[in-house]
């Protein structure tokens, strides 16, 4: 008997596939388990990160349709998205060609690694009649007024030429291309999100069960919730006068009133209206005026990192001393935070501490450290006790914001507010590959919805792709059409979907068998029956967008009566990187391994085990490749050793009593991994202790020859182990047991029973040796046994007492 993986694992995708292996029950009366990991963008092939994100998937999914569970484990793609546009730029083919061969493409390489995925619920989401519902909540969306346009200063990625939300801007980049973002004003769509901002915090807590405290943290921090007082700082009257009384003040938020006492000057973001106007009616000289246009059109990271101002020579008053504040330019204010204007306290923020000694501004200290006193020389942050601070003098920081807010409300010159660091979702792209918006715009009524009977709203194929604008704007007749209120001539939006959206609800549509798919986005009894996801996997990387944009979106599906559920995920689990030579695998690096090679050589199943044993899923794990052949040599064995095995279709009866100790203690390991197994997919996720169980299995199996204990073992273990290798698992089993193995299995309690304890015997209280013996058994049989061992010692000597320490040892006191 050879083990030929390649052999195996056609055998078994081929039987799977004829005979439906892994698609869900419709009897919604059966207990559910709903598994998934994130499914894939079709970039073209699949990498490391994939076998290990499915992979473990996978395990759950298997691990709990052998416990009898009508398991849903579906997969498909993420479809939309810059990437297939880029190829049309490149390569000149068509990005619906370009994706859906990829996805074919992808589809039999997964279809390789023996994956239980349903085939009848995979769905790309470029497919029409995917757009047509998604289009049709966006239309409730805007009917709801839960979607509304507005001309904003937008995150704009030169590289890609589209907006970018908030969620996809890290450290001031493209979070596809890494281009340093500039802001840009434009007209674009937005979901309110932040009307959730308080469900979407206080929810954390339901998920604090299941979820990595990781990803809470970030979420919360995120959303950034705080409180502070909003009030208006007045224009001294000369400076409203050079202003042609176009303005009486302006807005600014501040979380520290505590530190108001402190405030030396007052600076505004260059895209300010007020600084606009000053711009527009020639009140700021040219230099002055081109200086603000240079840091408009930097980027977020350079205007965060070296600080830089204008004074516009004008001045407003400060609310509680009355006296002039100077107002200024200041590049690192962005439009994007409360409203574009901070209230600078150079004593006790740093960055205004920063831009204050570039400038020589005042620095006026107002609270001292509660140890250290007043701080000179740097910005103190921290709470302390307040001083030259009026009325409120004296006062401790807490105690102190809530006096001055209090004042603030009483004198009616400013209020409480709540403010987030969550931003409304901008979900505008102007790019040709991503859902059209099914909104139009009529010169008469406005912007109207589409009809819901022409959805969808579908992409024209004649497209020119050249990178330069929006292919969707440049078409020749595809937005011409009539308004749906009035009938007059009208035009549809060019903007797409962000593709976040897609992947917002396609959980959801995956409750949904095919059947319903035509009619509805989903069925009611079908989404309580599966809903919410048991397990789902994916990288951590997905903390903020698209775990955010998918709770949120569920809560919104809530409102508007197509879901039940307030969360849609109950246990998440966050899978680490896969490394070599101590970095992220990346084609930029070189330092990747192809799937396609290692399944070709060793087979799916040593891909299989080698991912799951390396490292917990949730760690990083380094790629081996002495590992991945160890992995292989396993399996050779595993596959090997089963012919001391005997066929049977019921787990043999043993009496364990009568074993050897070798065969004793091979059956103990058996049950041990067994025992490992519920641990491991219920709570703690660590396949890779359950797998080293297994290992020592073998070991102890290796050190004896009942065909029994073989047998019994090789029921339990590829049982144990199909989730991790189901092509080897399904091949023995098949022949030794029919399959009659793969379903939950038992621990057999008696084995691990104390088999014999060990005690020392000794001779007028010096150790002579020592003996085992059963723990039941009597103290003459202790005694007994423990006087066969040392004749020479009695030899010629009387005994005069015998003692028994219980569980320790037996004494023979001789004369
Ligand atoms: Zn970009
Ligand atoms: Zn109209």
């Amino acid at each position: 008997m050879q083990y030929n993986p390649s052999d195996i694992e056609t055998k078994w995708q081929a039987f799977w596939d004829a005979e439906r292996s892994f698609e869900p029950s419709d009897d919604l009366t059966k207990p559910k388990k709903y598994v998934l990991s994130m499914f894939p963008y079709p970039s073209g092939r699949i990498h490391m990160g994939h076998v290990r994100n499915y992979t473990i998937g996978d395990a759950f999914a298997r691990y709990y349709r052998q416990q009898g569970l009508n398991v849903l484990h579906p997969i498909g793609w993420d479809s939309f998205g810059m990437p297939a546009e880029n190829a049309a730029i490149k390569h000149g083919v068509h990005p619906k060609k370009w994706t859906y061969e990829n996805i074919d493409y992808m589809r039999k390489e997964l279809a390789t690694l023996g994956l239980s995925f349903s085939k009848e619920r995979e769905f790309a989401t470029s497919d029409p009649l995917y757009t047509k519902f998604e289009q049709g909540f966006i239309i409730d969306l805007f009917e709801k007024g839960l979607l509304y346009r507005k001309k904003a200063f937008l995150n704009w990625c030169p590289h890609d030429l589209t907006v970018l939300a908030n969620e996809q801007v890290v450290d001031g980049c493209c979070w596809r291309c890494d281009t340093p973002i500039v802001k840009k004003e434009m007209h674009q769509y937005y979901l309110r999100i932040t009307d959730y901002a308080d469900e979407l915090i206080d929810d954390l807590e339901q998920l604090e069960k299941g979820w990595p405290k990781q990803v809470l943290s970030m979420q919360e921090n995120w959303i950034g919730r705080s409180s502070g007082l909003e009030f208006t700082l007045h224009l001294e009257e000369h400076s409203k006068k050079r202003l042609r009384d176009a303005f009486e003040g302006f807005e600014v938020y501040t979380t520290r009133p505590d530190t108001i006492y402190g405030v030396s000057y007052t600076a505004l973001a260059p895209e300010h209206e007020l600084v606009t106007y000053m711009i527009d009616n020639g009140l700021l000289s040219t230099e002055t005026a081109a200086e603000i246009n240079a840091m408009k059109n930097s980027s977020s990271i350079d205007r965060q990192k070296e600080k830089h101002g204008v004074a516009l020579g004008i001045n407003v008053v400060h609310p509680l001393t009355g006296k002039p504040v100077p107002v200024w330019v200041a590049n690192f204010v962005l439009m994007d935070y409360g409203s574009g204007a901070v209230m600078a306290v150079p004593a006790h923020d740093e960055r205004d501490y920063d831009f204050a000694t570039k400038y020589d501004l005042p620095i006026i200290p107002v609270i001292a450290h509660p140890e250290a006193g007043v701080v000179e020389g740097k910005a103190m942050t921290e709470p302390g006790m307040l001083f030259n601070s009026g009325a409120f003098s004296e006062m401790m920081s807490d105690a102190a914001k809530e006096a001055i807010i209090a004042h603030f409300e009483n004198e009616g010159i400013g209020k409480r507010v709540t403010n987030y660091r969550l931003k409304d979702w901008g979900i505008s792209r102007q790019r040709y590959w991503g859902a059209p918006i099914p909104l139009i715009h009529c010169p008469t009524c406005g912007i109207v919805p589409e009809k819901k009977e022409n959805l969808p709203v579908e992409l024209p194929d004649d497209v020119e792709i050249t990178g330069e604008g929006n292919p969707l704007e440049h078409h020749p007749t595809w937005k011409q059409c009539s308004c749906p209120k009035c009938g007059g001539a009208a035009e549809r939006e060019t903007d797409t979907m962000d593709t976040f959206i897609q992947s917002s609800w396609y959980f959801l549509r995956y409750t949904a068998g095919r059947a319903t798919w035509e009619k509805e986005a989903f069925d009611k009894e079908e989404l309580a029956y599966w809903m919410n996801v048991d397990h789902y996997i994916g990288g951590i990387e997905h903390a903020i967008l698209h775990l955010l944009y998918s709770r949120f979106f569920t809560k919104a599906l809530r409102d508007l009566g197509y879901v039940d559920v307030k969360e849609p995920f109950e246990r998440l689990l966050t899978q680490g990187m896969v490394l070599k030579d101590g970095a992220k695998m990346s084609k930029s690096k070189g330092n990747t391994v192809d799937p396609d090679a290692l399944i070709e050589k060793y087979g799916a199943d040593t891909a299989r085990l080698f991912i799951l044993f390396a490292a917990p899923p949730t760690q990083e794990l380094e790629w081996n490749d002495s590992a991945v052949e160890g992995a292989y040599r396993f399996l050779r064995r595993f596959y090997d050793r089963s012919e001391k095995a005997a066929v049977t279709d019921t787990l043999p009866e043993i009496d364990h009593a009568a074993l050897s100790k070798e065969e004793k203690a091979a059956r103990k390991k058996v049950y041990e991994a067994l025992a490992r197994a519920n641990d491991v997919f219920g709570e703690r996720y660590t396949f890779n202790t359950m797998i080293a169980g297994v290992m020592e299995a073998m070991n102890a199996l290796n050190d004896q020859e009942n065909e029994a204990v073989w047998t019994e073992a090789y029921w339990v273990l590829t049982s144990l182990m199909e989730p991790i290798v189901p092509h080897v698992c399904w091949e023995i089993s098949d022949r030794l047991f029919g399959r009659k193995n793969l379903g939950a299995q038992i621990v057999k309690e008696e084995v691990f029973a104390l088999d014999t304890i060990t005690l020392g015997v000794s001779v007028n209280g010096k150790n002579r040796g020592q003996i085992d013996v059963a723990p039941d058994a009597s103290k003459e049989a202790m005694i007994e046994a423990a006087k066969a061992i040392i004749p020479q010692w009695l030899e010629g000597k009387t005994v005069v007492k015998e003692i028994v320490v219980p569980n320790k040892l037996v004494n023979i006191v001789v004369k």
